[in-house]
């Protein structure tokens, strides 16, 4: 049964057993139980419809395709076998999803740890995003030039960094523009790298804030504004994150964007990046190429 607290709604569940004196009730609050229950439900239905919407439009276009091949030209073929190659793709990613945050969660995710240069990453994630942005979106790059190298696994950070600017893009209906950046930080005494998205889109409330990087939670379950999502790429992105011994946050304002940010240990022997006319560290020595 719900009951009212001091800090909101808890559900209980009483159980009891009679003796000869009496009878001794047991209480157990389970409103953490019941709201996993609910969000799991949730994903259900939001993961169903997900993966249905793609299904349906793959169904179709191959439905087409076999019974009017004869009525179709070459372009409208080639419209029908792009579809189903872009939609195929959107239902691997989606399983891909799903089981990644099950891997998380067992702790089967091996994460590498080799310096990588943060302004190269984030020069590759822009431009990919780029060919793929609606015609409203304007995708732009701030990264100055003496950020360090970052320890940390490449291909995952490039990972959370695509799923970013893929929310980014998503929860900016109207378009708009995204910035993805890094700047040089100091966490805990260590240098960082922290890498920033920031979308002019929907925005986040205040008290929601914390709570998108749960498993499953989505603002909007019953997608009034038509966006779909699984609710665990951001989980997926913090777990990522955590575990390469960094960290991911969000400062948004409803209806004025979001800024989702996320701090990297920065490689704790390299220096700032050489200058653009210095040769980098892995081709040798400017000197002595000199000295030759
Ligand atoms: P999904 O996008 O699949 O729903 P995520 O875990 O990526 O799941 O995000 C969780 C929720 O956080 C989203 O449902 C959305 O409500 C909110 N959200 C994420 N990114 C943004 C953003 N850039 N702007 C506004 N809301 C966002």
């Amino acid at each position: 049964m719900p009951i009212e607290t001091d800090q909101g709604e808890r559900w209980i569940s009483i159980s009891g057993v009679q003796f000869f004196g009496g009878t001794v009730y047991a209480f157990r609050d389970v409103t953490e139980v019941r709201h996993l229950e609910e969000l799991k439900a949730d994903f259900i239905a939001t993961a169903s419809h997900e993966l249905r919407t793609p299904l349906a439009a793959v169904y179709g276009a191959a439905q087409t395709l076999l019974r009017h091949d004869f009525a179709l030209d070459e372009a409208g073929r080639d419209r029908f076998i792009s579809l189903i190659a872009e939609e195929s793709e959107r239902l691997g990613r989606i399983v891909n999803e799903i089981l990644l945050a099950n891997q998380l969660e067992a702790g089967r995710v091996d994460l590498g740890s080799e310096p990588f240069d943060p302004v190269e990453l984030v020069e590759r994630v822009v431009e990919a995003a780029r060919v793929h942005a609606p015609a409203g979106i304007s995708l732009k790059r701030r990264t100055p030039e003496d950020v360090p190298f970052v320890s940390a696994d490449r291909d995952k950070v490039r990972q959370v960094l695509v799923n970013l600017i893929e929310n980014a893009i998503k929860y900016s209906p109207d378009g708009g523009r995204i910035e993805v950046g890094l700047e040089s930080g100091q966490g805990s005494g260590e240098e960082t790298v922290v890498f920033f998205v920031k979308d002019q889109g929907l925005g986040i409330p205040d008290e929601e804030q914390a709570r998108i990087f749960e498993k499953f939670y989505r603002l909007d379950p019953q997608m009034t504004r038509g966006v779909g999502g699984t609710g665990l790429g951001l989980y997926i992105c913090s777990e990522l994150v955590n575990r390469m011994g960094g960290h991911i946050w969000v400062e948004s304002i409803e209806g004025q964007g979001s800024t989702f940010l996320l701090e990297l240990p920065a490689e704790p022997t390299s220096a700032a990046r050489p200058s653009p006319i210095l040769a980098r560290p892995s081709e040798g020595d400017p000197a002595d190429a000199q000295r030759q």
